[in-house]
């Protein structure tokens, strides 16, 4: 795998009152943290069945440098929202003293995990208490034998009891994350709503992006938002939601009349660059413009030869400024990633 590049064009970002801008006038509020590149599943799209070179561990931000640099996103670059993610981020053996540690932030930012809900039941009440607001759960399937094709584990039980568990500890409502692949799931999409509406979970569908480790993820072979509505519509009423997308990626649509939602995330059909809030650190202390960027900006050596607050925070801001119009996907030139999403934090 070939190293990231550093980011590019990062010359003239503007001052630190405007945050996170970049040269095309969106502005980064959204914080997405990679606590580990490590995973428990071994999910198609994502990553391959033998696992990965893992990030060695004097690479990986330490609890108190992830919370440091969360903490000048937070007050000094404007960061609204900070999501942890991974790999998996219930293997982070200090996640709880993380998210404590960003619920103590001023302004206080809204906290949430995206996570596969593996031994969910167990650290949802400690989590919630450390003052984690919201959870997305990974959940492409309802069938056992599908689930261990798909995610080369037998572990649907376990995330189920997850998902139970981050609801009884009052992290609702729970979202659900599905990628459709074809010939595996795709024929789940009205079974897997059926469920998320009679448990009072959000179901979003999520087109699968070409993030897989082995870089052989196909357009013509992935399953596009169109069609993800065309199955719903076969046994659902789906209206469109008058609410407001705002800078959301999923377009939501009401259920049979409401009040329950559906969410199509059509990030390769359907882009929404235009409105996109996000940042990324990686487990490894890189800021990433972009889930499609090439080019990564070190905060960790910056970090570890001393640097201050102020020229983190300025490093930051210059690698935002940089960020591309568009992720380039349907550009013939379009590379993928040196980084599969694992490694990068969905
Ligand atoms: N392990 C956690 C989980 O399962 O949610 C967090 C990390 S995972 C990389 C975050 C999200 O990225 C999941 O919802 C997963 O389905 C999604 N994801 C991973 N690879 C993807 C791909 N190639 N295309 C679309 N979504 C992908």
């Amino acid at each position: 795998m070939a190293a990231p590049t550093p980011t590019q064009g990062a010359a003239n970002a503007p001052s630190a009152a405007l945050g996170l801008r970049d040269r095309h006038g969106r502005t980064a509020t959204d914080l997405r943290v990679s606590l580990t590149d490590r995973c428990n599943l071994r999910c198609t799209y994502c990553m391959p069945e033998a696992g990965l070179p893992w990030l060695p561990k004097p690479e990986l931000l330490t609890d108190e440098e992830v919370s440091r640099l969360v903490g000048i996103a937070v007050r000094d670059l404007g960061v609204t929202e900070v999501r942890f993610t991974g790999g998996e981020p219930l293997l982070r053996p200090g996640l709880v003293g993380i998210v404590a540690a960003a619920a103590a932030l001023e302004p206080r930012p809204e906290i949430s995990l995206t996570t596969n809900a593996i031994g969910l039941e167990r650290l949802a009440g400690p989590l919630v208490e450390a003052g984690l607001d919201r959870v997305n759960v990974s959940l492409d399937t309802l069938d056992p034998g599908t689930f261990k094709e798909l995610a080369k584990r037998d572990r649907l039980a376990a995330t189920l009891r997850g998902i139970e568990g981050a609801a009884a500890a009052g992290l609702a409502p729970v979202k659900l994350n599905t990628v459709l692949m074809r010939g595996i799931n795709d024929t789940e999409a009205p079974a897997l709503l059926r469920f998320a509406i009679e448990h009072g979970y959000q179901l979003r569908f999520i087109e699968q992006m070409p993030l897989d480790a082995a870089g052989v993820w196909r357009r013509d072979e992935m399953v596009t938002a169109a069609e993800i509505l065309e199955a719903l519509r076969a046994e659902f009423d789906l209206v469109p939601d008058p609410a407001h997308r705002g800078s959301a990626p999923a377009e939501t649509w009401l259920v049979d009349g409401g009040p329950a939602k559906v969410g199509v995330i059509g990030s390769v059909t359907r882009p929404f660059c235009g409105d996109c809030d996000r940042t990324r650190l990686t487990a490894d202390g890189q800021v990433r413009n972009c889930l499609f960027a090439r080019g990564e900006t070190d905060l960790r050596e910056l970090m570890r030869t001393g640097a201050s607050d102020e020229a983190i925070g300025a490093r930051w801001r210059e690698a935002m400024w940089g960020k591309l119009p568009g992720h380039g996907i349907d550009d013939p030139s379009f590379l993928q990633p040196a980084r599969p999403m694992s490694a990068i934090g969905g």
